[in-house]
């Protein structure tokens, strides 16, 4: 019998001597403004339900009524009979919203983006992805056979040579994240948007990040910077400031149509749950009801990297994102153990997730976060630092 175990095991030995192994760790309560682990309350700084939503009265009412209503499960893809009113309505209410003609729910951002770009550009098409967009448009650009030509991180000198050294021949996409997931700074969105009118190419911009945050409605940063129009295609994800789960597709109705047509990880799987679709309705209308959440999680935000920035660390972003640099892999690893010592639970994120060389503890409070709690977690850093000789 062929030794899958021993090699499993010798790989996963490689990854520990790198700092990269990764495992699960369960939380044994809900994702509130602290959290327990390993039967002790901590701060919890490291998800991306910004807005406190996921445990909000609304969303969990609006989940428990569509569970009564409609079950559990949709029971097929949408294309099949796995699309409801519930979910129509949800589109309708989300392309208001976003201020657009149309919009389609996906499971996940990840079968968002894969679908979107595999829907619109394959093999003799060109991309153009910024270095330190997310995964799954990495992903997405791999599986679509398109020629990808990744810019360094916000270039646009390096983005527009590349668009001039392009051949005529084939469709152009541009591709960006809006609020770097890692970093926590914003694509230049006009700039983008004024290259792709001149290189006639496709703008698509995925607000996982930034929806629900930025933004006068919270639309996100298209929204923030009055660029709704100019960009072809917006992406944006339920499971983060949302506080539900899935994303959508949101653009024209004629975008939306030919995404239904083509976008494989749309079309080749079950339509999002009814509860789930319900909680991200109630969210939208929470999110515009209540500009204060987002104004609050900013807040927090700035607060917390000043305060870190102070006390020597490497604090970065300019959003409600505060990445910590920290470099190696061993030293962030003893870092986070060491927070989580002093009652602050900040991940560790390392390669591939960030280029290697530049693991970093990603810290996003919530607008459910007291002032008295980010003191808490600059004390917890202060110590923590020192104890981890991470200190500049
Ligand atoms: N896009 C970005 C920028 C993300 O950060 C993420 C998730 N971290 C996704 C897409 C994927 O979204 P989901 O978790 O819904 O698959």
């Amino acid at each position: 019998m062929y030794d899958l175990e021993r090699e499993a095991r010798e790989e996963l030995g490689a990854l520990e001597a790198g700092g990269l192994r990764r495992s699960l760790r369960a939380l044994a309560s809900a994702c509130g403004p602290d959290v327990e682990v390993g039967g002790r309350r901590v701060l919890h700084l490291s998800s991306n339900n910004y807005l406190g939503l996921a445990t909000h009265p609304e969303l969990r009412a609006a989940a428990r009524d569509a569970l009564d209503a409609w079950g559990c499960g949709a029971g097929a893809s949408r294309l099949i009979t796995g699309h409801t009113d519930l979910h129509a309505e949800v589109e309708r209410r989300l392309a208001a919203w976003k201020g657009t003609e149309a919009a389609l729910l996906f499971p996940s951002g990840y079968q968002a983006n894969i679908g979107a770009i595999g829907a619109l550009v394959r093999a003799g098409d060109h991309i153009y992805s910024d270095a330190l967009n997310h995964a799954s448009i990495i992903d997405g650009c791999r599986l679509s056979r398109a020629a990808v030509h990744a810019y360094p991180h916000r270039d646009l000198g390096a983005l527009e040579a590349a668009l001039r050294a392009a051949p005529p021949a084939g469709r152009r996409l541009i591709v960006t994240d809006s609020v770097f997931s890692m970093d926590g700074d914003r694509a230049p969105l006009a700039a983008l948007a004024d290259l792709a009118a001149r290189h006639r190419a496709v703008l698509m911009v995925d607000e996982a990040h930034a929806a629900g945050v930025l933004g006068p409605r919270g639309a996100g940063l298209a929204e923030e910077c009055g660029l709704t129009e100019r960009i072809h295609v917006h992406v944006g994800t339920l499971g983060k400031a949302l506080g539900s789960a899935g994303a959508y597709v949101a653009g024209s109705r004629a975008l939306i149509d030919l995404i239904v047509n083509r976008a494989r990880s749309f079309i080749f799987t079950t339509a999002l749950p009814p509860p789930i679709v319900a909680a991200a309705g109630a969210a939208i209308d929470l999110v515009v009801r209540e500009p204060e959440r987002r104004r609050r999680v900013l807040a927090l935000a700035e607060r917390l990297r000043r305060g870190l920035r102070d006390l020597g660390l490497d604090a970065r972003g300019e959003t409600h994102i505060v990445p910590v640099l920290i470099g190696d892999n061993h030293a962030a690893l003893r870092m986070a153990d060491a927070l989580l010592d002093h009652g602050v639970l900040a991940h560790p994120i390392r390669p591939p997730s960030v280029p290697p060389g530049t693991a970093r503890l990603r810290l996003t409070p919530m607008a459910t976060h007291t002032d008295d709690d980010i003191e808490r977690a600059l004390a917890a850093f202060a110590a923590a630092a020192r104890l981890a000789g991470v200190s500049r």
